[in-house]
């Protein structure tokens, strides 16, 4: 079975054409997950191919997002224009599929979301960035991303106006963090939440095993 294939994406930002190296989805085997549903993945990890970043002006977004993505406003354009070029000048992308170089990616992915007022894809990006940390071995850049991600996921929740349907996930990844983070009381105050209201859901199902857990241990 092939594992990989190429495609060409153009830039949403700077009209850039480019190819990319990707994974077929059937090549993606999950062999288990960790408590906050971090996928163990047999063979290839395709967190190391998710994010799209152009190689000319570093704009960076989700494979399924990148060419899609609408960028509004002439404020929105400058602000991430002035972004982009500071990240240029810190940074160097790879066309290398490392952890290293998915990390940049998903901080620049997590830049780019921020600027368009998706917090939900910042608070994902960051996520990844941990469980990448996680992988690594690297306990204490794991926990700085948790918290960031975590942050994201609270001001998401409190500020936005988000699809009902993503309740639940944002829901549990709000008690499964702070159960992580070590924040007992504020995990099972999400944790009731989640299943008060959702508790039909996939998430609810997973949430009451993790708040079964809290209170046991
Ligand atoms: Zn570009």
């Amino acid at each position: 079975m092939r594992t990989f294939w190429e495609k060409e994406f153009t830039c949403p930002f700077c009209g850039h054409r480019f190819k990319k190296k990707m994974v077929f989805f059937d090549a993606v085997k999950i062999k288990s997950r960790d408590i906050d549903l971090k996928p163990i993945f047999e063979d290839v990890n395709p967190m190391l191919y998710e994010v799209v970043t152009c190689p000319n002006c570093y704009f960076s977004a989700f494979d399924r997002d990148f060419e899609t993505i609408k960028i509004k406003g002439e404020e929105t354009e400058k602000k991430l224009k002035k972004l982009l070029e500071e990240a240029r000048k810190k940074i160097k992308i790879k066309d290398e599929e490392t952890p290293t170089e998915a990390i940049k990616r998903y901080a620049l992915s997590g830049i780019v979301y921020s600027v368009l007022n998706q917090r939900k894809k910042v608070a994902i990006s960051y996520l990844k960035i941990a469980w990448i940390f996680r992988e690594m071995g690297k306990p204490e850049d794991e926990k700085r991303y948790l918290e960031r991600a975590l942050r994201e996921f609270e001001n998401h929740f409190k500020y936005d106006s988000y699809e009902e349907s993503d309740e639940p996930m944002i829901l549990f990844y709000l008690g499964v963090l702070n159960q992580i983070l070590g924040n007992r009381k504020e995990a099972a105050r999400w944790y009731e939440r989640l299943l008060g209201k959702h508790r039909d859901s996939l998430y609810a199902k997973v949430g009451r095993e993790r708040w079964q857990d809290l209170r046991r241990s």
